[in-house]
């Protein structure tokens, strides 16, 4: 229970914290909230000589939009979200995502950078943030550049982040009008990691054609899940029980789920069929049907 000895640091300027970075290279980690790394440090795994916390840099927790796109500072806690305005009145399945995450007191901390840089696949922001097909910032040694949500997680607690680079900001493009997405997730009890949850967003025409859609699946594959299928399928179609069902359907075929403790495989695609089903309808209720 008690973590390996480390350096702390303490940089007050995102400069320095990736001057830290460079210098310390494989030996350094950034500690945002640290409802994950510390965990993990006190299971010894993960085993950092030097923790550089950027809690004490400014200007990195906002909920703001601009330029066409909501922008999520990196540094904004869990609890931020579930409090903010413009996501309760606009950004429902952020709301659905950022309440459903562990418990209020892991919330008051946990960064929703934090959530997308740890690059778990049982995480619940990124399935959310691929149905929203939003942009990450990494700002590192060469500055700034933006990386495509469906570029960015490689594989089991792997990320696009290349070595000296921080998460800054998530940017989803604003929602328009008939636009509706909706996060449905199963957990054990309250406060687990799901045993399978289904991210679904899409805007409709004035026809209830789906001319947009997005669709992402929590801890069913060894990294987030893009459902592509199940969004090809919708996309141009009315927007119906009859083709939920089918994009529900699809969503299933394309999850990876393995048999543990949360369940055996086969009922975990069960699952992914009927939370996919569930988030369709909610997203279609929300996009004014
Ligand atoms: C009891 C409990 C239950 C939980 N249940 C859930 C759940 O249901 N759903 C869920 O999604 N999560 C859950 N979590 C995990 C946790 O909420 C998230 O992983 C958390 O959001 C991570 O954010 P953090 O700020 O705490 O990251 P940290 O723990 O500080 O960091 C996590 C990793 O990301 C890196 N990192 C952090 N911020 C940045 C950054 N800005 N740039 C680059 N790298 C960065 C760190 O170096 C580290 O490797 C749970 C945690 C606990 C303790």
């Amino acid at each position: 229970m008690i973590p390996p000895a480390f350096e702390y640091l303490r940089p007050t300027t995102i400069p320095e914290a990736i001057a830290l970075l460079q210098q310390h290279g494989d030996q350094a980690k950034i500690l945002s909230g640290g409802q994950s790394l510390i965990p993990m440090m006190k299971l010894r795994l993960a085993r950092p000589a030097y923790l550089i916390d950027i809690n004490r840099i400014s200007g990195l927790s906002y909920v703001k939009e601009e330029g066409g796109f909501l922008k999520i500072g990196g540094l904004t806690r869990e609890a931020e979200l579930e409090a903010s305005p413009l996501i309760r009145s606009k950004y429902p399945i952020i709301l659905d995502t950022a309440r459903v995450i562990a418990d209020p007191q892991v919330r008051n901390l946990a960064t929703v950078g934090g959530n997308l840089a740890h690059g778990d696949p049982a995480n619940d922001h990124p399935a959310t943030m691929l149905a929203l097909k939003a942009q990450v910032v990494a700002t590192g040694p060469r500055g700034e550049r933006v990386i495509p949500i469906e570029e960015f997680f490689l594989s089991l607690f792997s990320t696009a982040l290349g070595p000296g680079e921080i998460l800054t900001e998530i940017r989803v493009p604003a929602v328009t009008p008939r636009s509706g997405g909706a996060y449905f997730k199963l957990e054990r009890k309250v406060g687990d990691f799901a045993t399978a949850a289904v991210a679904a967003q899409f805007s409709l025409d004035g026809a209830h054609v789906a001319e947009s859609v997005g669709m992402g699946l929590t801890n069913v594959g060894p990294k987030p899940l893009k459902a592509a299928k199940a969004e090809n399928f919708l996309r141009g179609k009315k927007v119906d029980p009859a083709s939920i069902g089918q994009a529900a359907q699809l969503a299933a075929e394309e999850s990876q789920p393995s048999t543990d403790l949360r369940g055996p495989a086969e009922y975990k695609k069960g699952l992914v069929k009927e939370l996919a089903r569930r988030a369709l309808v909610r997203a279609l209720e929300r996009a004014g049907n």
